[in-house]
């Protein structure tokens, strides 16, 4: 059955997508640009990743384009994120777009916080629920030996800025081989008095990236259990990559995301948009379809559609591999997939 969609005036089949695990597809995360303002060691080499001439990425209309099918099929979150979203302009007005589509519920924005304090309100306005913050020390020095730019006190900016306006903040932090103990200890006590989820991420190997040898190090858990004994893992029904916990007199939670050695494919509800147009199913997918080729080559939102399904349905990963979630991923930095 075919429905009006008001978003493009174009025809779609409505329905809900579902890969053959049974797993029901309602999160995108889109990458609007592989540009971005920092140069994080274990993300990039320091001169960047080789730049994707502008026509090759897709226009904002072809995004919200696609954003207004994939809602058809029942994704109800959307993402936003990079590169850096804000090193692309007119963020804000796409993010407005992204928000007045029909089924499209709620909207959020990973981001490295430096050019975002100014824009807060504006991105409250546009109905931003939440951004996931990038930020791995609260030590100046390190931050700028870590991203390669001295951008901290931009970045608590945000940080303390978006907690003013109610906008939820979860904290991403990787882990590096070099992290101390005290580091880790800052950065969970940013949760202690704030609803705010500092979420630890274990380094995942890009070929672009410095190399790290991750083969025998300590699990990131273990380390935490052992500096934070007093954790306590939460049960959760809905899908999530970070294995939640929270302390006693403490109002954030504290994550883990084991990208490295934990499988979640399980509870995987999620897809990704390149910002070039290549449809993943997963992140260790070298992409699954190429939707900037079929918006140019003029395919009509239905026949995209359904080649969306075909290829989440086709493409159902079985759980990553140890072999390949070990692995070096062949993309020169997660800001070519978008993280
Ligand atoms: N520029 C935005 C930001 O910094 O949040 C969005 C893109 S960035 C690629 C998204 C996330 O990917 C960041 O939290 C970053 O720390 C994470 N990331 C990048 N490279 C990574 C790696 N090798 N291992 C684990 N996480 C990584």
């Amino acid at each position: 059955m075919s429905q009006h969609h008001p978003a493009n005036g174009r025809r779609v089949t409505p329905g809900q997508l579902v890969d053959n695990f049974n797993r029901k597809i309602s999160y995108l995360r889109l990458s609007i640009t592989d540009r971005c303002n920092l140069r994080c060691r274990y993300c990039c080499p320091a001169e960047g990743i080789e730049q994707v001439p502008h026509e090759d990425i897709l226009t904002f209309e072809e995004i919200r384009r696609l954003v207004a099918i994939l809602a058809a099929y029942g994704v109800k979150k959307v993402r936003i994120t990079g590169g850096e979203p804000f090193a692309r302009k007119g963020v804000l007005s796409l993010l407005e777009a992204m928000k007045k589509i029909d089924g499209v519920e709620q909207l959020y924005l990973t981001t490295n916080g430096v050019l975002a304090a100014d824009h807060l309100h504006a991105l409250k306005a546009a109905g931003v629920a939440g951004i996931n913050l990038s930020l791995d020390t609260l030590d100046r020095q390190r931050y700028a030996q870590i991203t390669r730019r001295d951008r901290l006190d931009d970045v608590l900016r945000t940080f303390h800025g978006a907690l003013a306006l109610d906008i939820g903040v979860k904290i991403n932090s990787v882990v590096l081989e070099d992290t101390s103990d005290e580091e880790l200890i800052e950065m969970v006590e940013l949760g202690r008095k704030r609803p705010v989820d500092v979420r630890f991420i274990e380094q995942m190997p890009f070929s672009g990236a410095e190399i790290i040898d991750h083969l025998g190090r300590e699990s990131l858990l273990w380390r935490l259990q052992n500096l934070f004994a007093d954790m306590v893992e939460l049960r959760t029904d809905t899908p999530t990559t970070a294995r939640l916990f929270t302390r006693p007199d403490f109002k954030g939670r504290i994550g883990v995301i084991e990208g490295n050695s934990r499988h979640f494919c399980a509870s995987c509800n999620k897809v990704r948009i390149t910002s070039t147009g290549m449809l993943k199913t997963c992140l260790y997918d070298n992409g699954v379809l190429d939707l900037r080729a079929l918006l140019r080559s003029g395919r009509d939102d239905e026949e995209i559609g359904r080649q969306i399904v075909d290829a989440v349905v086709r493409s159902a990963p079985d759980g990553h591999s140890a072999e390949k979630a070990s692995r070096r991923l062949s993309e020169p930095s997660m800001a070519a997939i978008g993280g």
